[in-house]
């Protein structure tokens, strides 16, 4: 049974939306901030959050912006006692 143009282009936005490397440096680093407090705050990773996990699994330069701001973050706690 053949698929319907609908069916194919839900396909696609399937395959889409959950190609792992989606998101390029910038599209990163403007959610890597959030990601980190999502982080911090052990609030469940979102969708959008998913992605920044993934490229930063797959990005050196990311994942030390992303430790900057775990640390910028984390730090904060500490010096506020
Ligand atoms: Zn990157």
């Amino acid at each position: 049974m053949p698929l319907s143009k609908q069916q194919v282009s839900s396909l696609v936005q399937l395959v889409a939306s959950t190609t792992p490397d989606e998101i390029d440096c910038d599209g990163c680093l403007d959610h890597v901030a959030e990601f980190a407090e999502t982080q911090l705050a052990g609030l469940p990773i979102e969708s959008a959050m998913a992605e920044v996990q993934n490229h930063l699994a797959n990005c050196h330069c990311c994942q030390l912006e992303f430790e900057t701001f775990l640390k910028a973050l984390s730090g904060m706690d500490e010096s506020s006692e």
